[in-house]
């Protein structure tokens, strides 16, 4: 015997059912619920309604069963309960609150040599200043330009910035920049997008490298 797969079998109870088909058939052995999984967990009856149709060559089944609970199914339905955006208070003005977060070190220097980043969201308006960093130490120096910019632009004061609890964040140089501007700091909960950029804005988050222009920012209408 050879090591192709003649057949395949679900296990239901304490008995295989095992799928048999000639080998030149070898399609049609896959349960519906591997269909189900090698399309991508699609609604079951949409792949039953194809296979009935015949309307996709080789989508055929002679085992039209599905597990009780499919597992990655039941992760992907179940909802996250949303966090407040700030401080239980929701955002109405620009500047009400910034997320920020650090990333790299990148695998290629960017914009002159700089190997770190940081970002700054505006919950309000959705824009995103991307900041390039010799070393983590400079997000300070280069938060306080954003700042002023925007407080300029906008009239407003940036009320709450959220962050990680990384060490540039919480450091004594920040904390007295919050102190003078009058800044509420939050942190954010390891592994929680929803706190991160309000959600699934920064998709794939800041430990990867950006893929936003340097030292530009995206929608420069509104900050
Ligand atoms: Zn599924």
């Amino acid at each position: 015997m050879n090591k192709k797969i003649a057949a395949c079998g679900t296990r239901k109870d304490r008995l295989y059912h095992l799928d048999m088909a000639p080998m030149s058939d070898i399609a049609a052995v896959a349960s519906l619920q591997l269909w189900h999984e090698r399309l991508g967990h699609v609604n079951v009856a949409g792949v039953k309604r194809m296979i009935k149709n015949k309307d996709v060559d080789g989508l055929k089944s002679n085992y039209m069963v599905v597990k009780d609970i499919c597992e990655p199914c039941m992760y992907g339905n179940a909802a996250k309960t949303p966090m407040p955006s700030a401080g239980g208070v929701r955002v109405t003005r620009r500047l009400q609150l910034v997320h920020s977060d650090l990333g790299g070190p990148m695998s290629e220097p960017a914009c002159g040599e700089a190997l770190y980043f940081g970002t700054f969201t505006h919950d309000f308006s959705r824009r995103t200043d991307v900041v390039f960093l010799h070393k983590k130490s400079n997000l300070l120096v280069k938060y306080k330009k954003c700042l002023t910019r925007a407080q300029l632009h906008t009239g407003n004061k940036i009320k709450v910035l959220r962050s990680d609890k990384g060490g540039e964040y919480v450091s004594s140089a920040f904390k007295a920049l919050h102190d003078e501007k009058g800044t509420t700091h939050q942190t954010t909960v390891p592994d929680t997008p929803q706190q991160n950029a309000g959600g699934c804005h920064q998709d794939g988050g800041l430990h990867q490298e950006p893929r936003l222009q340097p030292c530009a920012s995206r929608r420069k209408d509104a900050s």
